[in-house]
């Protein structure tokens, strides 16, 4: 049906209700009995009450005026009175509201006659409209003086209440039309019944068989849907009011007589409410139990299937004594229990489950009626893994045959699962807190769900001061809290997704350098659910390359340079680039050779026979490192800088050779040092060399002017001394002392020449060296003897300290001697009379010790230096004119040098001197 019709089906509906309304009135009316005032049966109330109930009640107020309209204008068209018409249709109109306000449902529409109680209200609602009908037209017939109250309203009691009774029924059956019977039976029932109405109806007569029909109405009610009973009853009570009307029928005659219409009427109507009162009532028990059968077959139905098919495991368990045995199993429960050799119905409960005690106490609670089910997880005995989740119930009373049912529900799986769950979670939780990163799981809002072990380390913060909180609330510098925000407000959390490093501030106020990697953890369908935060302090690393930048940069004076494989610069401190004359970017990239000169370069390469990096890589010693070794650079702007430079191969994790570090220090200031100082260096040596020959010029003069010298002095001397001895002639007494002083200056100057030749034989290596074993002590000895004449006439106390054994060195006994006697004669010379000359010859480990010690003059500590070069005479010396001439002491260090000794002076001015002198002794 289309919207369309529904919408015009309610006004059709009432239209024809209204019109049916007033045909029926009018149909009344004429056929009310002449004796009476009021109809006997009046079809139109029911259709009033049944339209008013049907209607939903904001039509009312129309449908209300049209009962009204349609009645008066019945009771017009019958004949009535104006007064008495308005009088009856408004009688008519609240019966109708009444009756049909009783009717409704709370949500407005019609009840339907399903069960019994529907059926009390039906007859409640007609004989309350009834009864208001009855009142109000009763007292207009009274009122009218048209009859007695109390007989008009019992009449319309009846009369409406019948018609209610009969029509209203069609409408609250409407619906319900299925029965248990088939159509043919419909059929015959309904002509059987039609057939008997007419038989009984149309003849005239006076038996009482007007209840034969009644059994063919409850043969209706007993087998045809309720829709049919209510029509078949409608029917037959219009038939038997048409008929009766007509003076038909069993009660047709006593309508001739005016005084019976009444009776005549009551009886019909009496009929009509007994075919009524019989016929629904039954027919709704009958479908009310069809339907119960229905329902209780369907659960059955319904249970057994859920028993049996269940993927629950279903027991049913009667009592055994105090115990509780099996006595059914759906198949679920069989895969569950058997095991493998018995079934498990008819055991005892408490022998397939664990705990027995526990099974066998509940059981026994149950029976004494003190529990009505119980729940809990048990074992099964055959399978010690098993868990199960058991509920057991009551399901009927009784002290022997209690009936109860129990659930099983296997676990085991979701139990294992349960157990693994748990051991990885505790293995994720040891995960988390050995991790030494930090770990922060929140929510897509930013709040911490989780935190590891390594965060609250770090961070200083203890857990609960960050779990249910914003991330932002603590470890994020006030600084990035913005920025943090606007990550998680971020779509889909794109933004939160990655890497990136930040500070993280810690409970103490300290910074920490954290390289974060955030993850997200997504539901099935793929919406973010979780973000987890991964963070690596990274502190010490940054801070540790902060300081490697600035040692990098720091380095001025030293340039440094990173290489490729291929030699080309990648890398260079600020070293590199102020001694190149130019920005990094500059360098970069380009070839590192093309910074030396390249035909140095070509020059120490040469052997390598290849060119360019190649050829310099190849020189690396063992292939990682050169010799450190001067190279031309050039700069940018063409200057040429020496530079001290090596290269290394820098092996890595990557590879043997990742690149080259090449480390260069600018010398050239330092080059061009070195090089004006070795050339003043050379030109020194050059004019020390000509010294040299100089001096060796100056030596071979001297020697040779000193030999030249003392032969004729020898020979002056010699005639001198004869001369002073008389002969050839005696010579005169005042010329003797001029004769001895040219004899004395003759042996001065034969001395001088002497030592002149001596120093120079030292000097130039012309003095040929005896090496004999000499003994000291004897030498010692001897330089006594020869000492002698030199103190004879002085006041000195000259001592000799010897040893008892001889003193043996190796050596010429001549020059050794020599070195004795000189430093004897100066010790003599420069000591005053009264002074002490002490001279000690020993030996101690392995030398020979020689000490010469005077109380004399002395030499001015600041002069001693050049005590033992040629010509040297102390300022003392010269000061008293002491005479000399300055080559003895340089003889005695040229003869004791020559054989491996060593002289040292110790001297006081105005106390003495000490000479001492070490040589060697033979070892035999
Ligand atoms: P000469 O004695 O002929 O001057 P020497 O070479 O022996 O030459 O001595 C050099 C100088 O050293 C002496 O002139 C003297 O000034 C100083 N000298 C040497 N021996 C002594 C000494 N024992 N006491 C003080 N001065 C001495």
């Amino acid at each position: 049906m289309s919207v369309g019709g529904r919408r015009w089906r309610l006004p059709v509906t009432a239209g024809a209700a209204l019109v049916a309304i007033y045909l029926l009135g009018v149909w009344a009316v004429y056929f009310t009995p002449e004796s009476g005032s009021v109809a006997f049966w009046w079809p139109a109330a029911g259709v009033s009450v049944a339209l008013l109930a049907f209607a939903p009640r904001s039509w009312w107020p129309a449908l209300v005026g049209g009962i009204v309209a349609a009645s008066f204008a019945a009771n017009i068209t019958g004949g009535r009175s104006v007064d008495v018409a308005v009088a009856f249709s408004l009688a008519n109109a609240t019966e109708a509201v009444i009756a049909g306000h009783l009717l409704k449902r709370p949500d407005g529409r019609l009840i339907e006659l399903e069960q019994l109680r529907d059926f009390v209200r039906l007859v409640g609602a007609s004989v309350a409209g009834a009864l208001a009908l009855a009142v109000l037209a009763g007292a207009t017939v009274a009122l009218n003086d048209m009859g007695p109250f109390l007989p008009t309203a019992r009449n319309l009691l009846t009369s409406h209440a019948a018609a209610v009774l009969t029509i209203v029924p069609v409408a609250m059956t409407w619906r319900l039309r299925a029965g248990v019977a088939e159509r043919w039976e419909y059929a015959v029932q309904a002509t059987l019944l039609l057939a008997v109405t007419l038989v009984i109806f149309v003849p005239v007569h006076e038996l009482p068989v007007a209840a034969v029909g009644l059994p063919l109405l409850v043969w209706a009610a007993l087998r045809l849907a309720p829709r049919t009973v209510a029509v078949e009853i409608l029917g037959t009570a219009v038939i038997a009011v048409l008929l009766t009307a007509a003076g038909r029928g069993p009660y047709g005659l006593l309508g001739q007589a005016e005084a019976t219409v009444q009776l005549s009427a009551s009886l019909v109507l009496g009929y009509i409410l007994t075919s009524a009162l019989i016929a629904l009532p039954l027919t709704l028990a009958i479908t009310q139990r069809v339907r119960d059968l229905d329902t209780l077959s369907e659960s059955e139905t319904l249970f057994r299937r859920n028993f049996t098919e269940s993927l629950t495991g279903m027991l049913l368990l009667s009592r055994r004594g105090n115990r509780l045995e099996v006595v059914d199993a759906n198949e679920t429960a069989h895969a569950l229990l058997d095991d493998g050799h018995r079934s498990v119905v008819g055991r005892y409960l408490d022998r397939v489950l664990t705990q027995p005690t526990a099974v066998r106490g509940v059981t026994q609670t149950m029976l004494r009626g003190n529990l009505d089910g119980w729940r809990g997880q048990l074992g099964i005995i055959h399978r010690p893994e098993s868990q199960i989740e058991v509920a057991i119930s009551q399901l009927t009373a009784g002290d022997d045959e209690a009936i109860f049912a129990a659930q099983l529900l296997d676990v085991t799986p979701l139990h294992q699962s349960l157990a693994r769950t748990q051991a990885a979670e505790q293995l994720t939780n040891a995960l988390l807190d050995t991790a030494r990163c930090i770990m922060i799981m929140t929510d897509m809002a930013g709040t911490v769900v989780r935190v590891n072990h390594a965060t609250t380390a770090l961070t200083g913060y203890a857990e609960d001061e960050l779990l249910g909180r914003p991330l932002w609330a603590h470890i994020i510098p006030a600084a990035l809290v913005e920025d943090t925000q606007e990550m998680f407000a971020g779509p889909d959390g794109k933004e939160l997704a990655g890497s990136r490093e930040s500070d993280l501030r810690t409970a103490t106020g300290d910074p920490l350098r954290v390289l974060w990697n955030t993850d997200l953890v997504r539901d099935d369908l793929g919406a973010p659910q979780y973000a987890v935060l991964t963070g690596v302090d990274v502190t010490a690393e940054r801070a540790g390359a902060g300081l490697m930048s600035n040692l990098f940069q720091a380095g001025i004076s030293t340039a440094i340079l990173g290489l490729d494989a291929q030699g080309r610069i990648r890398v260079l401190n600020s070293g590199a680039e102020s001694l190149l004359g130019c920005a990094s970017e500059e360098l970069q990239g380009r070839q590192f050779v093309d910074v030396l000169d390249p035909e140095e370069l070509r020059e120490r390469t040469d052997e390598s026979g290849g060119t360019g990096w190649g050829a310099l890589a190849s020189t690396l010693d063992g292939g990682n490192e050169s010799v450190v070794r001067d190279w031309t650079w050039r700069t940018v702007q063409g200057r040429r800088r020496t530079v001290e430079m090596t290269i290394c191969g820098g092996g890595s994790q990557f590879g043997p050779l990742a690149g080259f570090l090449v480390v260069g220090r600018d010398v050239t200031e330092q080059r061009q040092g070195q090089l004006m100082l070795m050339t003043a260096l050379e030109k020194e040596r050059v004019a020390a060399d000509r010294l040299r020959q100089l001096d060796s010029a100056k030596n071979e003069f001297v020697s040779t002017v000193s030999h030249e010298l003392r032969t004729p002095v020898t020979s002056i001397v010699g005639y001198t001394e004869m001369l002073v001895d008389g002969a050839p002639v005696a010579p005169d007494p005042q010329q003797v002392p001029l004769l001895e002083t040219i004899a004395r200056n003759g042996d001065r100057l034969i001395s001088l020449c002497n030592d002149l030749l001596a120093l120079a034989g030292i000097d130039n290596g012309g003095t040929v060296w005896d090496r004999s074993v000499v003994d000291l002590r004897e030498l010692a000895e001897q330089t006594e003897e020869s000492l002698r004449p030199m103190v004879r006439h002085r006041d000195l106390s000259v001592t000799f300290d010897l040893p008892d054994v001889p003193v043996r060195v190796l050596g010429d006994a001549v020059q050794l001697e020599r070195v004795m006697l000189n430093l004897l004669s100066n010790a003599v010379k420069f000591t005053p009379d009264q002074g002490k000359v002490s001279t000690r010859l020993w030996q101690d480990d392995g030398e020979a010790w020689l000490t010469v010690a005077d109380s004399g003059i002395g030499i001015p500590q600041e002069e001693q230096g050049g005590l033992f070069q040629k010509f040297f005479r102390s300022s003392t010396a010269q000061a008293m004119a002491i005479q000399g001439t300055g080559l003895g002491l340089s003889i005695v260090a040229g003869i004791v040098a020559a054989h491996g000794g060593r002289i040292a002076v110790d001297s006081t001015v105005g106390q003495g001197s000490t000479f001492s002198v070490r040589l060697p002794l033979h070892v035999a």
